[in-house]
């Protein structure tokens, strides 16, 4: 039988203890079947350690866990500062284990080590600022006459199914179990199948932190035989899924036949990053870079569809191809690499199949488009030019370091191009001109703007969808509304 825990040395010599069981009701236990499945390091191809596989039985026990502790304990009904203070303690343990967790992110996902960092203070600050908001949920006392004393509650909704994807392993686990955490909620979280061990050692630091038992469950295991059974559950009230958009249609599907789960859905993007004449050239190039090879370009809101006014097109494009001239992609524990390689196998050939689409649409191949080496999954830095609105490359999210740039004129035709998709995620643009800033901003359709500035998290600032990109909001005040129900009491006196 594969162990519970195995030693993991990491090629920059961390070495720690990597969980590999469920982690049902504060414990990590075997799967009833005893099934595992292997975990691979995108970076060098070489088999990790093996996970336990959750099935059926085992998602109704972490279900059963988590609804014991929702409806048995004092969990959701105590001192919600009680809960602050756990999710406090995690904020400051996930910086105490900061090289560990960027290390175990490094390794599983691939990414660089630079981006890991980021990723894992952003999940400490977030856990933080959840904490803060656990004793600030309030109501409202309505006036209606003095025959009849009116408020409402804000309550926690009970079991929540939350199921994550494989580009930010962490830090989509916290943006996940901080909301609902901090309002009372309990949950079964399932991890994405190529990326479990982050959040499985995260668990230890959950126990540590005080959260009872049976609070947070998190199992690893496959979209069809895991994540559809936490869809279907009966007894989860609410799904909080980020992934793809056809996979988030399904799971819509899933919780309409079941019981009408409350949905939250953060999906893909084909964002669009603006570029105007009057914008400072350098600066917009750097940005350009965040946007579309931070994280190996496989981040929701990635800037893949550049536009840039015709006035500064010749001179950007030389600006940016130097960028992606110093841009280190390899070695993910190499200190300067700023690109890694992609998460998995599947990932490396989707993306090098729209580079290939993007060569047949007629699309002109200004730098990359190739594979690097043959051993890891790493793509070089690739731009599109001569692209027009109708080629697949342009429309559909390639969730890799792909970009298109495109020429424009005048303000109305790049709003005209930068709208016409069916994602709504996030926009960039790049302006000196405050006016023209706010004026396209309000016109551009998107759940984020940035403003000479991209892919720039805040916990403070929420983070979500229009149009087919999502439903709901994650991270600022708003998170929290997605985790609570609203009861209103009407005393007659
Ligand atoms: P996916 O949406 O299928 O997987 C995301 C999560 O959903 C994983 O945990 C997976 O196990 C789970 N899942 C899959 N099928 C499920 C089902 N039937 N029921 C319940 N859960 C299910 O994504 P993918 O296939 O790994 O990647 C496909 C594409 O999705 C990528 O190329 C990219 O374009 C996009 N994507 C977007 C994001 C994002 O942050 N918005 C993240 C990952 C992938």
């Amino acid at each position: 039988e594969y162990p519970l825990t195995v030693h993991i040395k990491l090629p920059n010599g961390v070495e720690y203890d990597q969980p590999t069981g469920l982690f049902i009701n504060g414990e990590f236990t075997k799967s009833k079947q005893g099934k595992t499945f292997e975990v691979v390091s995108p970076s060098t191809e070489e088999i990790v350690c093996s996970v336990y596989e959750a099935l059926e039985e085992d998602v109704n026990a972490a279900v059963d866990a988590a609804e014991n502790a929702f409806k048995n304990t004092e969990w959701a009904t105590q001192d919600p500062s009680v809960r602050g203070r756990c999710l406090l303690k995690l904020a400051d343990l996930v910086e105490q284990h900061a090289e560990v967790l960027a290390g175990i992110e490094s390794l599983d996902n691939g990414k660089s080590l630079f981006c890991s960092r980021g990723d894992v203070a952003l999940c400490s600050a977030y856990f933080r600022s959840c904490a803060g908001y656990a004793d600030k949920v309030d109501g409202r006392i309505i006036d209606t006459g003095s025959n009849h004393l009116s408020y409402t509650r804000r309550e926690p909704i009970g079991v929540c199914g939350q199921i994550i994807p494989w580009n930010f392993p962490l830090l989509m686990a916290s943006w996940k179990l901080g909301p609902c955490l901090a309002t009372g909620n309990v949950t079964v979280l399932k991890t994405a199948e190529s990326t479990p061990l982050s959040a499985l050692y995260l668990c230890n630091l959950l126990n540590e932190a005080g959260f009872p038992p049976g609070v947070v469950n998190i199992i690893s295991g496959f979209g069809k035989t895991t994540g559809d059974v936490i869809a279907l559950h009966p007894k989860v009230r609410k799904l909080a899924f980020t992934g793809s958009t056809a996979t988030g249609r399904h799971i819509m599907k899933r919780a309409a036949e079941s019981n009408l789960k409350k949905v939250t859905l953060e999906l893909g993007g084909k964002s669009p990053n603006i570029i105007f004449n009057d914008a400072d050239i350098a600066k917009a190039a750097q940005n350009m870079i965040i946007g579309i090879f931070y994280n190996s370009g496989e981040v929701c809101c990635a800037g893949s569809r550049i536009y840039c006014q015709s006035g500064i097109y010749d001179e950007l494009l030389v600006e940016f191809k130097k960028a992606i001239a110093n841009l280190k992609v390899g070695d993910p524990f190499d200190e300067t690499t700023f690109q890694g390689s992609q998460t998995s196998q599947l990932q490396l050939d989707r993306i090098l199949n729209y580079i290939d689409v993007g060569k047949k649409e007629g699309a002109q191949l200004i730098t990359g488009g190739e594979r690097i080496g043959g051993k890891g999954y790493f793509i070089k830095p690739t731009i599109f030019g001569n692209v027009h609105e109708e080629m697949r490359i342009v429309k559909e999210e390639i969730f890799g370091p792909v970009v298109t740039i495109t020429k424009f004129e005048t303000v109305d035709e790049v709003i005209e191009l930068a709208n016409n998709s069916e994602y709504g995620l996030a926009a960039g643009l790049h302006t000196e001109d405050i006016n023209k800033a706010i004026d396209v901003s309000n016109r551009l359709k998107a759940g984020t703007v940035w403003v000479n500035t991209y892919n720039d998290f805040h916990s403070s600032v929420p983070f979500g969808g229009y149009a087919q990109s999502g439903i709901g909001r994650e991270m600022g005040i708003e998170a929290f509304d997605n985790y609570t129900q609203v009861k209103a009491v009407r005393i007659k006196i």
